[in-house]
């Protein structure tokens, strides 16, 4: 089984895009016993069904990554990507100027650390220039927001990002189109674990806030850890389809 696990901010909120610093370090110690293979999103592409292999990735940027996510997963030689947005770096999550009531508002990584990070073996990943609902957007607004990302990151880092993260997991076909593109590959929200070879603009992930609590991730591959993906995809639906 391979699947691409997301997290967003450790930290001790208990928000949606938080996981705590013991919860999270609880998940690095399981992934460097070696039970699955921890590899960067590319090798995981390339990678058949039958092994068990996962790819860790950061939404938004934050700078607890920095802090404490990188260190850990540095301490056990586990690779990572991080979605970068790319005008707010070094500024804060108040996409569109405004701070989500539901979710912390913390500081983001600023360019000094991202390219820093990058030379010790952290891939770096666009996530829009804004941080927009891409549906929302069409024309030259779209292509600015999701090729735009790109010219800025490799501008201060360096080098072009590897890959693309949707934001809040929203895609069009014309987004995905620009995407498919202008990246390797591109990584939605939708929650399931890699089948085969997958539309490489639409790749599905496991958002782990819902594996913090203590044994779900640990009973990767099992009967029990499928059924509990596919009723949390389903819920997740119900929600999706309620709130539109
Ligand atoms: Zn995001």
């Amino acid at each position: 089984m391979r699947a691409i696990l997301t997290y967003h901010s450790i930290d001790s909120s208990g928000s949606p895009i938080s996981m705590s610093q013991d919860a999270f370090a609880r998940q690095v110690a399981w992934l460097a016993k070696g039970r699955v293979r921890v590899t960067t999103v590319d090798d995981l592409l390339q990678l058949p069904d039958d092994v068990d292999a996962a790819a860790v990735t950061f939404d938004d940027g934050f700078r607890n990554f920095a802090e404490i996510a990188a260190p850990l997963l540095a301490e056990h030689g586990l690779p990572s990507t991080v979605f970068v947005v790319s005008d707010h770096a070094g500024g804060t999550n108040t996409w569109g100027g405004v701070p989500d009531p539901g979710v912390p508002t913390l500081p983001l990584l600023g360019w000094d650390e991202l390219a820093r990070l990058r030379e010790r073996g952290v891939t770096l990943g666009a996530h829009t220039r804004r941080h927009c609902s891409l549906p929302t957007l069409t024309g030259d607004a779209l292509t600015d927001e999701i090729c735009g990302a790109a010219s800025v990151i490799e501008t201060h880092t360096g080098a072009p990002p590897v890959g693309f993260a949707y934001p809040y997991g929203r895609v069009s076909d014309a987004a995905s189109a620009i995407v498919e593109r202008a990246y390797a590959w591109g990584c939605t929200t939708e929650l399931r674990v890699l089948r085969g070879a997958e539309a490489r603009a639409r790749i599905p992930r496991l958002d782990m806030y819902y594996f913090r609590d203590s044994g779900w991730l640990e009973r990767w591959g099992t009967a029990r850890f499928n059924y509990y993906v596919k009723l949390r995809a389903q819920a997740r639906h119900v929600r999706q389809r309620l709130a539109s």
